[in-house]
Parts: C-alpha cells; structure tokens; sequence
C-alpha cells in the first residue's frame, strides 16, 4: 500500500474493508469503501445530501447522469490521492466506480454511477505553458474553457472540444475532433506525454520513448487502461492568437443548396485543411421548427475564405455570428448553443462523400423527426462534418489507435453523421422512444452507405451510443487494447469495477 502522507496498511486496509463483504449483503455497494476513503480524505470524499456532493451531480452536461446516485463522490488533488484511491477500490473489488473529468459524456453511466464511488477528476484542472512556449500540461479535469484562454494569450492552440464545458480527460481519451482537426488530426494526437495512475496504483509517464503502446492504446482507449492526470501536449501556432468562424443561421428552403455546398465542399479539388464546417439540420420540438446551423471555422484570421464560400454565399441568412476572435471566443459561442441539463443521446456513423448520399442522409433523419415529433417534445440535430487528418508515418508519438492507415485521407472522403436528441420527459417509455428512434437512423444511414458501397466501419466513440453501437470494435484496434490492458492492468480492475464506458472482454 502506498502511503499517502503517513501511510494506511494494506492490512488495516483489510481489516477496515472486511466488515463489509457483498456475501453478507450488509453494505450496499459502495458505502464501506466511502467510509475508508473519507476516513483518509475526509475533505475530498463527500456523500449524498452534501453541498460537494450535488455541485458534483450537478456539473454534469445531461439529466440523464445528473440523476445517478453513487454512495460518494470522491474529488482527488494530486495523482498520489488518485493512486490511493485504486489503491482501496482493488482492495474492494466488489465496489464498482466511474472517473469522471468534465461529465459530458451522453451516455449513462459512463462517468457516473449508481451505488459504487464517483472519481470526480474536477480539481485536477492546472494548464501550465512550458517556458518552450510550445508545450502545455493540462490537466485532466481541466474544461476547454480554462485551456483556450490561457494558449490564447501565447498566440498557440491544440485540437480541444469545439465547446468550452467539455471536459480535457474524455475528449483525449476518446480521440478529440477540434477547430484544427482537418490539419493537425485529433485531440489525442498532439499528446506527448500522460502521466497515468494505473489500477496497480503506480503512477507512471507513458510517452513515444517509455510505455509507448500504453500511450498510443490511451488514445482512445478511454477508461479501460488507467486514469490519465495529466496531459503534455504541443501546441499549434495561431497567427495574431485570433482565427476567423462563427456560425450561421438559415432557413430549411436552403436545404438542397445547404447538402450540395457540403458535397462539394468535400470533393472539391482544392482541399485547404485550415477550414472546416459542421453542418447541423435541426428540429426544435417546441417551436415544430426545422432550420439549419452550418458552424464554419478558418484557422487564421482570414475572413470569408474562399474554401468556405460555399456556405457563406448561400442565402438567406437568419442568423450570422462570423468574425476574427480568438479560440475561446469560438467554444464559448458553441456552448452557449448547447441545450445541457436536458436528457439527451448522441449517435454516430462515418460514411464516404458521394454526389447524392447526403440527401439519402437527410430524407432518413426527416423521416426519423416525422416519427419522433408525434407525442414527446424533442429537439433533433443531424450534423454532418470531417474526419480527422490520420497521424503522419514519420512522426511515432503522433499515433493513436484509432486504426486509420497514414496514407489515408479520411479528412476529405469521409464525412461524420451525428444524430443527437434532447428531451425534458423523464418518462421511461419517451426515453426509450427517442433512443429507438436514434438507433433506427444510424441503422438506415448505415443500410443505405452500404447499398451504395460507402459504409465505413468507424463509429466515433466521443458521440457513440450504449448499447447499439461498439466504436472500439470499429476501430479493428481491440485484439492490441486487450494486449495492452492483460499488460498493464493484470487484475482485470478497469473491466470489472470501473464498470461505464467502452468496455472489452480481457
Ligand atoms: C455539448 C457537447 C459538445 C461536444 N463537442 C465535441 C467536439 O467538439 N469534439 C469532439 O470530439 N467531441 C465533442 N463532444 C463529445 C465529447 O468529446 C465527449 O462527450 C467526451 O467524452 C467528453 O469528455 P468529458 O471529460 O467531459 O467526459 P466524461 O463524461 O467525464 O468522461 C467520458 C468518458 O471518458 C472517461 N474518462 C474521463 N476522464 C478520463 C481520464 N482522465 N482517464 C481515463 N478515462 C477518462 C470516463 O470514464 C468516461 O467513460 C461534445 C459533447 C457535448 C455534450
């Protein structure tokens, strides 16, 4: 056992443990391990009813792990507590938990949990630019929106979430799509070093040069490995600290104008890897009202770049926010166009770019509306956007392990399908309902790629959806995860007791 200041015995921690086994049903999962761990960090470990305990619950983006009730949430400051804590959990293997950085993930129980303890990794949120001006550590339980003000200020940037609420530890560890994704290729990707709290409490650095296959697995290996508590990660430069975007707001009578400018602008012959566009079909239930949100983005402060004037031209606009600001700007404005504390589910499919397949696309999520508008009152997105650029052959601490082939272009060919749906019913049978209906509009979009010969297998894990879709699988990358998790987690503790998340068999 490793001391924490004065040092708890692995046996006293027994003993404190036996008290309460799952044989003798006494404790309800969780509460004798809440004990132990408040016993040590009695101002870190808080319990239902406590202040801590709701501001926890209730910093998560959607109801739907908002209303999860873990018998503690315990909130480490240093990767040494973090170590104590899977210290006591693999001391208790029959308490169950979740690690929890910024809580946006869509799906319940993925970093939260019912019973069981919460690691909420929310203090472990420190962003410090090295004196090389290039490289940033981050912590894990930092949001975008603490990192994006700070790398503005140096004129630098990384690939983070596109909404400031999102938090650092998911968005890496899940791969990570940003404003820079078409150049520099995901989130993950520009990580140079993690330190990694591993389920043998052992806190270690895993970099292209030491634990190399544990840091490319992490990149999208999410919480099946160990908790990352921090991130190193290389910057890009921004020029003048400040990039053009915003978002514009149009009319459904723009729809076939709005698919073409999209198809086009992913075929066209001249790529340029500094614009993106996220392109969002929309429904709002209450209002019965369809219109369509393209967020554009050009990675300098270019206004109205040529590469994007497929979408600026069209008209006309309801709505127009784009302008040259820096980076923190952007994600504030995507989040404050976010709908949080609502139930909500995000769904994904990756299909190759042809001349007609993104109105197959959209008639299928009409049809999807059609259906999901009669009775409970929902809002529906379908966003179309890119992949990533893959990482570069020549450039190993780049890897993740995402499975895309270097020479690949996924960045032009492909195109990401969204589907996310918010409600406010919490009836079971309206959730049930518009989940259903999300899985059916996946199905259809796949079933109508593959008639066309564009089906892809990748399924995003960052926007996937529990129990219909499985992105680790997708990625052909999971027989390398299961070596690398037999490797470095022989106990099997990130399969069986961190029990939320993308999971795979060891
Ligand atoms: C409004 C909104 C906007 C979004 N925008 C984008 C976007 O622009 N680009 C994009 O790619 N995605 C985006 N996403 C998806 C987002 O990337 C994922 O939801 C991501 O997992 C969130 O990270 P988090 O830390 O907030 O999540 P959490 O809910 O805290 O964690 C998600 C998963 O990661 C695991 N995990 C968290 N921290 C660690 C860690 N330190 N070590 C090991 N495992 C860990 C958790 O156990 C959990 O399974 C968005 C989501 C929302 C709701």
């Amino acid at each position: 056992m490793r001391p924490l200041s004065s040092g708890l015995h692995l046996r006293a921690l027994h003993l404190l443990l036996a008290f309460c086994t799952p044989v003798t049903s006494q404790c309800p999962n969780g509460d004798q391990t809440c004990r132990v761990l408040a016993s040590r960090l009695p101002d870190q470990v808080t319990f239902p009813g406590d202040e801590g305990y709701d501001a926890s619950l209730s910093s998560y983006a959607y109801l739907q792990q908002q209303t999860q009730s873990p018998s503690c949430v315990v909130k480490p400051t240093s990767a040494a507590e973090v170590a104590f804590i899977l210290d006591v959990l693999r001391e208790s293997p029959s308490t169950t938990f979740a690690v929890r950085s910024g809580g946006h993930a869509t799906n319940r129980g993925f970093s939260n949990i019912d019973g069981g303890v919460t690691i909420d990794l929310g203090s472990l949120n420190k962003v410090d630019v090295h004196d090389d001006g290039v490289t940033v550590s981050v912590g894990t339980g930092a949001t975008w929106g603490h990192v994006y003000p700070v790398l503005d200020a140096h004129n630098r940037s990384l690939n983070g979430g596109r909404a400031s609420d999102v938090g650092v530890g998911g968005f890496l560890s899940g791969g990570g799509i940003g404003f820079f994704s078409l150049e520099h290729g995901f989130g993950c990707d520009a990580v140079v070093n993690m330190e990694v709290v591993l389920s043998s409490g052992d806190v270690i650095n895993a970099n292209a040069t030491s634990h190399r296959k544990l840091f490319k697995a992490l990149k999208g290996g999410q919480n099946n490995l160990g908790i990352v508590t921090r991130w190193d990660l290389t910057t890009v430069h921004v020029p003048e600290g400040r990039i053009w975007g915003g978002t514009l707001v149009y009319p459904t009578t723009t729809t076939d104008e709005q698919l073409e400018a999209f198809t086009n602008w992913k075929t066209g012959a001249d790529f340029d890897p500094r614009a993106s566009a996220e392109q969002s079909h929309v429904y709002i239930g209450s209002m019965d009202q369809f219109l369509v949100a393209t967020s554009l983005h050009y990675t300098a402060p270019v206004e109205f770049p040529e590469s994007l004037r497929n979408f600026t031209a069209i008209q006309p606009q309801w709505d127009s926010t784009l302008r040259i600001a820096p980076v923190a700007e952007f994600a504030a404005e995507v989040q404050a166009q976010s709908t949080p504390n609502q139930y909500s589910i995000f769904a994904t499919t990756t299909i190759k770019i042809s001349p007609t397949i993104l109105k197959t696309v959209h008639a299928l999520w009409q049809d999807s509306v059609r259906h999901l508008s009669s009775g409970a009152t929902v809002t529906s997105s379908m966003t179309l956007q890119s992949l990533p650029a893959p990482p570069p052959a020549d450039e190993p601490y780049r890897e993740n392990s995402f499975g895309f082939d270097p020479s690949s272009t996924p960045q032009k060919d492909d195109v990401l399908v969204l589907i996310s749906n918010f409600w406010d019913d919490p009836s079971v049978g309206v959730g049930t309902r518009v989940r259903e209906a999300a899985r059916r509009f996946i199905a259809s979009v796949d079933s109508a790629a593959e008639a066309e010969g564009l089906a892809k297998e990748f399924k995003y894990m960052n926007y996937a959806g529990a129990g219909f879709q499985s992105p680790l699988e997708s990625t052909g990358q999971l027989g390398f995860l299961r070596r690398v998790a037999r490797c470095y987690d022989g106990v099997g503790m990130f399969q069986r007791q961190a029990v939320g998340g993308w999971k795979f068999d060891v």
